[in-house]
């Protein structure tokens, strides 16, 4: 339904569910349900699904783990271990940057 929009140059946007700022998407970690309905951290950004961002900060994951807000955007309940492994993810990411 969705018309894409070809001479769009700014680089996509989108928002974190943890500190509702808006970036850059390759900045921001995409967890995504895929048609299966399983919870994954999609490091290509590529996965098909409904998808949600969030800031690689262990903040933000801790305001989207206590909000509820990601099993609402993401319409199905979010296993433990997917804000652990999320944690991991991040804490990666932070020592690598
Ligand atoms: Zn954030």
């Amino acid at each position: 339904m969705k018309a894409k929009k070809m001479t769009e140059k700014k680089l996509p946007q989108r928002q974190c569910m943890g500190c509702n700022e808006r970036k850059a998407k390759k900045e921001l970690v995409r967890i995504v349900r895929t048609p299966d309905g399983e919870i994954k951290i999609d490091a290509s950004g590529k996965m098909n699904g409904r998808g949600a961002y969030i800031c690689p900060s262990l903040d933000c994951l801790k305001r989207v783990r206590k909000s509820g807000r990601l099993a609402r955007v993401l319409e199905t309940q979010i296993p433990d271990i997917v804000f652990d492994s999320l944690e991991e993810q991040i804490k990666l990411l932070n020592v690598l940057s």
